[in-house]
């Protein structure tokens, strides 16, 4: 449910994570992506730059040939060497170039016009002037000129031949020196650069011609036949010499990214990869990054949710946790007001009925303040984990009428019926704690009255064996009261809440703690508590509760056999069986108002009670008088009810066997024992009940010293 509330709460603060890491991941992508094709960018602009260095140094070193033979040539002629000479070493050059390493694979002849002479390194007679290209080459003043790949006359073979003409020292022309080179090994080579791991590389001559292609039927032709290359030839003429090409290109139907570069010999290398082999990553990567965005903001949403979730539940506790505090200093003052009130008003018409009338008012209203403070203690007890529970036997039936009798005079006067439907098989004396059955019965049948207005509260009690031998106990409590809207039940058995304050109706008297501690109270009883309600119709709780049993007789018709209720019973102040006429008892108290309230209920039983306002005063008086009891408060300044005790044990003789008993506000488990431990008689719990006190005078007042009680005597 909190969850469902934290959702509803943080559905912004979601929807801000989701749209963060979109975006982030948009922008990471962004930049991701963009750094990937750079890079990919970077190595394909390193690989051309590679072949473009490789393909170089070998047009240098073909170059090299042929100037080597051009200074050979030239240094004769300064000699004055004749054709034959020339011839001569023309083939002697040739010989050593057919050795050197770098030319040896593309290299196939040297050859020329010296001085009209036709001269050639592999004694080859001319071919005609026609036929070689290179003579077009050859009248340039300076340099050298490269020609178009040809098939060579001789070998039949595709050669490109490198020519330059021939100065002597003076700078006079004596000719023309030509060296031919295979194309094959060339185009070989450059067919074997990729550019990454995928891609093909191409060779265009410097007008254009196609040297390699990987589709064969290009070569040979210029490359703007190919219809994808039509703008090709444009962009790569109007490029300089240093620069590199970068251009999208469609080859087969593929979108390619090709690099161009232009050669020193006026050649065109390129190299080409597809697209999405070159940037398919950049795909794998956005892919990566969105799933993680989606991750990490699910998970943060999560985190966000639990963190809500414990907000929420954190800030509910704690506001209906200062809404109780402030309703129960309201519960607390209302009683306590009409308290003092009322005492001052019966002090003023002592005696008149008046004053009794007020009296009863104190007392009815001190009643409540004690059930307040009775859910209280039970609260601290249920969150300190000390719940202790009594395994005694009772009368099953006294308990259901008693509640019934309390319900019934609760709705005197009022448009409902108490109604009740009990089981008579039921065992007539069951074993366990039975305040704390009367607690469970008394929240539910007090909280149908509460919130009944008019019409019926319904108790039903059955029971069923169990294996063990026990019984399971079902009470339910129905009403035809204002019922409970279906999103309140939830809540209805948390601590501190009270559904009323949410709706308009005039408050009702409660602190929100009958439920909770109810519910504890079943659960540690082996059972557990259930509601349905239907808002404006009514409710029915259905408690559930093992006990044990101690007599298996059926306990009868409730009807039938309810006892009459006993004037002063209602309000629980038995009638006393005894009196002790010329008892003397000692009270010692620190609060004055105490002590009138324990001489006034002593006074019941005709004893002479004499009281003391500190331990010490106690212990004076009872050196000076002997007394039948010692009554002796625990929590008092200076001298504490253990060290009064003390002292007075240790005063003389007789004080050492006097029955004392401890008086004591604290009403936490394990008071009783503490007393007892440390040497007092007996123990008893303010506010002192009548039946308790009793029970006790008669426990410690040897039976000489009592008398039947003539009559019943109330307290108001
Ligand atoms: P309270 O002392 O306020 O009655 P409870 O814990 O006994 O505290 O009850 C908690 C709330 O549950 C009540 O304030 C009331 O709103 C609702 N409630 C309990 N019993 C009934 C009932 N029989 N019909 C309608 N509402 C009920």
């Amino acid at each position: 449910m909190p969850l469902k509330n934290a959702l509803k709460k943080e559905y912004k603060r979601l929807a801000f994570v989701g749209v963060a890491f979109f975006l982030m991941a948009l922008v990471s992508n962004v930049y991701v992506v963009d750094m990937v094709k750079k890079q990919m960018d970077l190595y394909h602009r390193s690989d051309i730059q590679v072949y473009k260095i490789t393909l170089r140094s070998l047009i240098q070193a073909q170059e090299a040939v042929l100037m080597q033979a051009v200074g050979a040539i030239v240094t004769a002629l300064e000699k004055g060497s004749g054709p034959d000479e020339l011839q001569t070493l023309l083939r002697v050059i040739t010989g050593s170039i057919r050795d050197q390493k770098n030319v040896q694979e593309t290299f196939v002849n040297i050859y020329g016009y010296i001085d009209g002479s036709y001269l050639d390194g592999s004694s080859l007679a001319p071919g005609s002037p026609e036929a070689a290209p290179w003579l077009s080459g050859a009248p340039l003043p300076s340099g050298v000129y490269h020609s178009r790949p040809h098939i060579d006359a001789r070998t039949g073979q595709m050669v490109n031949s490198i020519s330059t003409a021939v100065f002597d020292r003076n700078g006079e022309r004596r000719g023309v020196l030509a060296v031919d080179h295979l194309l094959a090994p060339v185009t070989k080579m450059v067919q074997a650069y990729k550019v990454g791991y995928s891609g093909f590389s191409f060779l265009l001559d410097g007008s254009f011609t196609v040297l390699t292609f990987p589709d064969p039927g290009l070569v040979g032709r210029q490359i703007s036949d190919g219809p994808e290359f039509a703008s090709l030839e444009k962009s790569l003429s109007a490029m300089d010499d240093q620069a590199l090409l970068e251009r999208a290109v469609t080859i087969g139907g593929v979108r390619h990214i090709g690099f161009f570069s232009r050669l020193e010999n006026g050649w065109f290398l390129g190299v080409a990869a597809p697209l999405n082999h070159s940037f398919g990553q950049t795909a794998h990567i956005t892919m990566v990054i969105f799933s993680l965005a989606l991750v990490l903001s699910c998970g943060l949403g999560l985190v966000l949710v639990r963190m809500a979730s414990d907000i929420i539940s954190a800030e509910e506790k704690s506001r209906s946790k200062t809404s109780f505090l402030a309703r129960m200093s309201h519960e607390i003052r209302t009683p306590l007001n009409a308290i003092l009130g009322l005492s001052l008003l019966a002090r003023r018409n002592y005696g008149a009925s008046a004053g009794l009338k007020y009296l009863g008012e104190i007392n009815r209203t001190g009643n409540h303040l004690l059930v307040i403070i009775n859910d209280l203690l039970d609260l601290s007890k249920v969150e300190s984990g000390y719940l202790a529970f009594k395994h005694e036997p009772y009368r099953t039936k006294t308990i259901i009428s008693d509640i019934l009798s309390i319900a019934r005079i609760r709705t005197i006067g009022l448009s409902l019926t108490v109604e009740v439907k009990a089981d008579p098989n039921i065992p007539a004396k069951l074993i366990g704690d039975e305040w704390r059955v009367r607690q469970i019965l008394m929240n539910l049948t007090s909280n149908a009255v509460k919130y009944t207005p008019a019409g019926f509260v319904r108790l039903g009690v059955s029971g069923w064996p169990t294996v063990d031998g026990r019984i399971r106990l079902v009470f339910k409590v129905e009403d035809s009261g204002i019922g409970i809207k279906p999103h309140q039940l939830e809540s209805l058995f948390e601590e501190f809440v009270r559904l009323d304050e949410q709706s308009n109706t005039k408050p009702i008297e409660g602190a929100g703690l009958g439920l909770p501690i109810t519910r504890t109270l079943c659960r540690a009883m082996g059972g557990d508590i259930t509601v349905t309600s239907e808002f404006g119709r009514g409710s029915a709780f259905r408690a559930e509760i093992i006990q044990g049993i101690a007599d298996p007789s059926p306990m009868g018709d409730i009807e039938q056999s309810e006892p009459e209720l006993q004037a002063g019973e209602e309000d629980g102040v038995p009638p006393p069986a005894f009196t002790f006429p010329g008892c003397k008892v000692l009270v010692i108290d620190d609060i004055a108002t105490n002590l009138v309230v324990a001489e006034g209920l002593l006074s019941f039983y005709e004893v002479k009670a004499t009281t003391c306002l500190s331990g010490r005063l106690g212990v004076e008086a009872a050196k000076k008088e002997r007394f039948d009891l010692i009554f002796i408060d625990h929590v008092m300044p200076d001298l504490d009810g253990l060290a009064t005790l003390k002292a007075l044990r240790e005063a003389d003789e007789y004080l050492k066997k006097t029955p004392m008993v401890a008086l004591t506000a604290s009403a936490m488990e394990g008071m009783r024992e503490m007393f007892l431990s440390n040497g007092f008689d007996d123990y008893l719990a303010k506010p002192i009940s009548l039946g308790k006190l009793e029970e006790i005078m008669t426990r410690w007042i040897p039976m000489t010293g009592r008398l039947p009680a003539e009559g019943i005597k109330q307290s108001n």
